[in-house]
This record gives C-alpha cells, sequence and structure tokens, in this order.
C-alpha cells in the first residue's frame, strides 16, 4: 500500500481514537452527574427508570470501548506494517474499504462470511 494512503488512514484512526475517547469521557461524566442529582432527588426520580438509563449508557461505553480497542489494533499493525492485510485469509483489503472504515480487519469476503455464519 502506498505511503501516503498509510499514512492518511493513520490520521483517520488518530483522530477517530481521540472522538471516541471524548464520547467516552463525556459519558462517564453523565454517568456521575446521574448519580449526583438522584441522590438529591431521590424520591422524585423513578428508580427502575434511572437504572435502565444506567444500564443504557455502559451499554453504549461498552461499545465504544470494544471500537476503542479495533482502533488500538489497527494503529499497531500499522506500525508493525501488517496494516491491510486481512486477519482471516491473509488477502489484501480493498484500499477503499480501509479508507471507509479504517479499523477494518477483515477483507470484505471475509467479513460477509462471518455475517452469514451469523445469522
Ligand atoms: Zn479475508
Amino acid at each position: 500500500m502506498r505511503k501516503r494512503v498509510l499514512e492518511s488512514i493513520e490520521k483517520k484512526l488518530l483522530k477517530k481514537r481521540d472522538q471516541l475517547l471524548e464520547t467516552i469521557e463525556a459519558e462517564e461524566e453523565n454517568e456521575r452527574e446521574g448519580v449526583e442529582s438522584e441522590n438529591i432527588t431521590g424520591d422524585i426520580v423513578d428508580e427502575a427508570n434511572s437504572s435502565y438509563e444506567q444500564l443504557v449508557i455502559s451499554r453504549l461505553t461498552e461499545k465504544e470501548q470494544e471500537k476503542l480497542n479495533e482502533i488500538d489494533e489497527a494503529l499497531s499493525r500499522l506500525n508493525e506494517g501488517m496494516y491491510g492485510r486481512c486477519v482471516v485469509c491473509g488477502k489484501s483489503i480493498d484500499e477503499k474499504r480501509l479508507l471507509a472504515i479504517p479499523e477494518a480487519k477483515k477483507c470484505i469476503e471475509c467479513k460477509a462470511a462471518e455475517e452469514k455464519r451469523r445469522y
């Protein structure tokens, strides 16, 4: 893969990483604030409702953590010069696919096969 393409992919990954970290931090902040306001207005807030909200928030964060891991993995593959290869079949992943989803680690065929298995 061309160096220029790799560099722009690395930039994209780093930017995505920053945004994710910001989102995760903001959500954790919300969660803390939620707990605090719950203490103040304890008897007004419906308890079942608020714990459901917390569950949704922590699930959202979990998903973002997962994404963050994928981005970190992609960045370390970039550093090792392994970037752009499908982890399943070892073929080069289409450049357009990588530019659209820079953290992709499977080629489109393997991804499609995986989704077929899942559903
Ligand atoms: Zn593959």
